[in-house]
Formats: C-alpha cells, structure tokens, sequence
C-alpha cells in the first residue's frame, strides 16, 4: 500500500491496528482526504479518542513540551496513583508549571477525607519530585468538580497554553470531552496540529486568545497492573461503582487474597478487623497463613481467581514486602486494585504483589 497520511494531524495511515495511532479501517481506504479514526471523530463527532504511544514517542514529544511556555495539568487516577503518577514529569515538563488532578473520585466511599486525600497525592508528587502548584479532585464522568478546576486552570494557566498530560485510561478522554461540552457556543472547537518528530498529532481546542488547551497521548506505565492483565480481568477489577467496604476479623496468622493478585498475610498481633476496599466485583479469599502457599501454587487462575487463563501468562511471580503498623489509622495500598485498611493497633502485614506493582502505605483516607 502507498504511504497515506492523515489530512488531519499528518499521521501516517495504517489499517492494522486499531488501537494504534493513525489507523483507518481498510473500507476507508478509497476515499479522498482520508482521516485517522481519531481525527474522523473529532470532526465528525467533536469527540477525542485516546491514542497510547511507546515510551520512545513519548521522549520525542518531552522537548515539545519543555521549550513550551504553559500550564500542565497532570491527570491521574485516584484509585491507581502510583500506576498513573508520571514520575518522568518534570524531565518532561521543565520548569512549567504543575497542576496535579485526582480524576474518578464517584469511586471512592462517600466517607473519604478528602483533605486527607489531598495530602497524600501532594506527597506522592512530592516524594517523585514532582512540585505541584496545587491538587484537585474530580470525577470526568459525573462532572464533579468540573467546574471549578476550569475556572482554576484559567486563573492558573496566566492566558498561557494548557496541557493535559495522563498515562493511558486515567479518563482524560472524557475529561476533555468534558471539557469539549462544558465549552458552548463554539462549533469547529478542535483542531488539530502535527509536531514534527513524533508519530503524532496534538490536540489543540481554542481557550480564547491566542492560547489553546493541547490534549498529549496517553503514556503506558509498566507499573500499571493493566499492564499484565487482561481486558476481561480489568473489567473486574476496575470498579464500576462506589466502592462498599468488605470488613474482615483476622487473627494473626491469617492471609487474605484478592482474587490471585495480591495478597496479605496477617503475621502478628492482636486480633483485628481489616477493611478492604476493592471492586465490588473482586473476589476475596480468607486462608490460613500456612496454607496460603499451597492454594496459590495449586489454585491460582480456578479458587484464586482473577487471574484468567490469559492474564495467567503475562502476570508476574508475587514479590513481598513487610510493614510495622502501630498507632496510626493506616492503609495498605495495592496499587490498580484497591486497599486494606487498619485500626492503627500493632500488626505485622506481609503484603504480596505482582513484581513490578510497588505496594505502599498511607495514612488512612477513611
Ligand atoms: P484515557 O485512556 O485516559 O483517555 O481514559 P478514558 O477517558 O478512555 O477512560 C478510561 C476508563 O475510565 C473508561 O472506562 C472510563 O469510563 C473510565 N472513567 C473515566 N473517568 C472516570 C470517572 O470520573 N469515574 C469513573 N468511575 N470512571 C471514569
């Protein structure tokens, strides 16, 4: 086939793979002017659709960013913080401006601190050298909050470009979309532009001015438990709806597991409620620390259960690591499935994770 480019953004054609950038189904192939699917549906349908690119596109598009002058909104998701977290952002970034916004809040408990939960993220930017001007909370798809981080980022962007900048499925499609909507009056509100470079275009929707607000692509982080799992053992796992809390009363020596994909010893102390925060669809399974072993060697992918046959190929081995926890309401952070969270009495947890997902520990947003 001749190489084909995009008349939107310049992309190279191809009819592959969808999730790729620049495709266009193979019927599509004979018009004239051929879009990419991602610039037919903005033209057609003012929605952005999310492209994800490697770790090497994405290195071509960090100058792009860092000779810019504006303000980057870094989206990430409150409920895989560690997964979404761009730790590369300040290399990217340079001395622009941060914003750091918690997206997907409609899935915590109602009960969350908020202002708890604002501390923490503060800190896990802070801790990955990350300097944010400042936090907010929001929720894409039932528009909490919405409003008010619009009027923030124009006050904030200083009639400056703004640029949205997320790993892939933190929602900042339907942010932008969000956005998009909220934005009336304007029609032909997106354009979008090529930057020589990359593999890709940039989406660009006016903000009045000669300023505009730039979509990036989403970045794949391999510390996103995505990516080890399948799409039907995501489904599960990624919660749908608010959380409700799954209370268990442990005593020492007894391990919890979350389907096959984490699991908790309760090494020692006293007996104690642990609460479990995950999707209500996940499955949890109580054992006797000395069996624990077995039942994941024997029943992993049939008892134990996410993982499926096909995550069970790419999911690595558990790794491990042990917390002390006394005085303090604390939570035991799962990065991508959930948490545990516990009284503050004395306990030894031994928490066990897929490699490469890193478990952590907060103060209790609950
Ligand atoms: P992108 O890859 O960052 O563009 O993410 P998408 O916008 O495609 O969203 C990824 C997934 O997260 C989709 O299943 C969305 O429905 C979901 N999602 C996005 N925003 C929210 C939100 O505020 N709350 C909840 N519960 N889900 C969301």
């Amino acid at each position: 086939m001749d190489t084909i480019y995009c008349q939107g953004c310049g992309i190279q054609i191809q009819s592959s793979d969808p999730e790729k950038p620049g495709y266009t189904p193979k019927s599509s192939l004979e018009k004239e002017n051929i879009l990419c699917k991602r610039c037919f549906r903005l033209k057609h349908y003012n929605e952005i659709q999310e492209v994800s690119i490697t770790d090497d596109d994405f290195l071509k598009m960090v100058s792009t960013i860092r000779n810019a002058n504006g303000l980057v909104v870094h989206l990430i998701d409150i409920f895989d913080v560690n997964g979404s977290l761009i730790k590369s952002l300040p290399r990217i970034t340079g001395d622009n401006p941060i914003v750091l916004v918690g997206n997907k809040m409609d899935l915590l408990p109602k009960s969350t601190n908020q202002r708890k939960l604002v501390q923490w993220l503060r800190k896990q930017a802070k801790d990955a050298g990350i300097k944010v001007l400042d936090v907010f909370l929001i929720s894409s798809i039932k528009g909490h909050g919405i409003e008010e981080l619009s009027s923030q980022i124009d006050y904030y962007r200083k009639q400056k470009d703004v640029y949205i900048v997320g790993t892939t499925n933190v929602g900042k499609s339907t942010f932008i979309n969000r956005l998009i909507k909220q934005s009336t009056g304007i029609s032909e509100v997106i354009t979008t532009s090529y930057f020589p470079g990359t593999t890709l275009g940039f989406i660009e929707i006016p903000l009045g001015g000669n300023a505009s607000l730039i979509d990036t692509p989403g970045i794949v982080n391999r510390q996103q438990m995505s990516h080890y799992i399948s799409e039907e053992d995501m489904k599960l796992i990624t919660p749908k709806k608010e959380i409700k809390p799954r209370v268990y009363q442990l005593n020492s020596e007894q391990t919890l597991f979350f389907g096959g994909l984490a699991r908790l010893d309760f090494v020692k102390g006293q007996k104690q409620s642990f609460v479990c925060y995950f999707s209500n669809l996940l499955p949890i399974h109580r054992t006797k620390l000395e069996k624990a072993d077995h039942l994941y060697e024997n029943h992993l992918g049939e008892l134990l259960t996410p993982p499926n046959e096909k995550t069970m190929e790419t999911l690595p081995e558990f790794t491990e690591s042990t917390f002390k926890i006394s005085q303090e309401k604390t939570d035991i952070v799962f990065p991508g499935l959930g948490w545990v969270s516990l009284s503050g009495e004395e306990a030894t947890i031994r928490a066990h994770s897929p490699k490469g997902v890193a478990i952590s520990i907060r103060k209790s947003l609950i």
